[in-house]
């Protein structure tokens, strides 16, 4: 039977790949990095439904799985059981954040599950940041949207996944924050530093790096 959870497949740049599920009225987007010794898969969405095209498209990929959790919320994680054994890599904060709002955000947005829904916790966390020099893949502290926000670059193919540290449409590019506006501010002037060509998110579409500056200046706007 076709599945209607069925992604639209962005291929970014030869390893970089986003699968995009519309939802109501709403996207998220799961996004693969096809490394050299282990394929990544930042964010597993809204439980085995959303994984399993992913899982099915990395069979071609023979190398062993690396998960990352970019940050704690339920359309971020809610597909962890899918993966069993794989290293899960999330900031310290966010193993804590699932294990302690797990309950409540199942209560609140049940209604957006697909398929099975386990708790299955980040095992690998970290504080400041992670590289894997075999894959050229640097994961590192970056919080805004949430205090335990992640983000990844693929220094190989210069690809920022920023997580929710962009709204979720280019009219909303504020997105919602846990923490001080000032913090937010440092996190989007240290993405200003990187090598940039693409930046993928949980919601936006695939932008290039001047959002940075829109940013900034959206929120110099707001008062912020
Ligand atoms: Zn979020």
């Amino acid at each position: 039977m076709e599945n209607e959870w069925n992604p639209k497949i962005i291929k970014i740049k030869n390893r970089n790949v986003v699968f995009q599920y519309q939802i109501t009225d709403w996207n998220l987007n799961l996004h693969v990095i096809l490394g050299n010794k282990y394929n990544y898969v930042i964010d597993t969405g809204l439980g085995s439904l959303c994984a399993e095209p992913v899982l099915n498209f990395l069979k071609e990929y023979p190398n062993p799985i690396r998960v990352v959790n970019t940050h704690y919320h339920w359309d971020h994680i809610w597909g962890n059981g899918s993966f069993g054994d794989c290293s899960i890599l999330s900031h310290t904060l966010c193993r804590y954040l699932q294990t302690v709002k797990w309950d409540s955000m199942i209560e609140k947005n049940r209604q957006f599950q697909k398929g099975d829904v386990q708790l299955n916790l980040p095992n690998l966390t970290f504080d400041g940041e992670l590289y894997f020099p075999d894959d050229k893949i640097r994961i590192f502290h970056t919080p805004g949207h949430t205090a335990d926000s992640i983000s990844v670059l693929d220094e190989e193919e210069h690809v920022l996944n920023m997580s929710d540290n962009i709204g979720d449409s280019m009219e909303e590019i504020i997105p919602s924050m846990e923490v001080e506006n000032d913090t937010f501010r440092n996190t989007i002037r240290s993405y200003m530093a990187l090598n940039v060509d693409a930046c993928v998110s949980g919601h936006n579409t695939i932008v290039g790096k001047e959002v940075f500056q829109t940013i900034l200046n959206e929120l110099d706007l707001n008062g912020k």
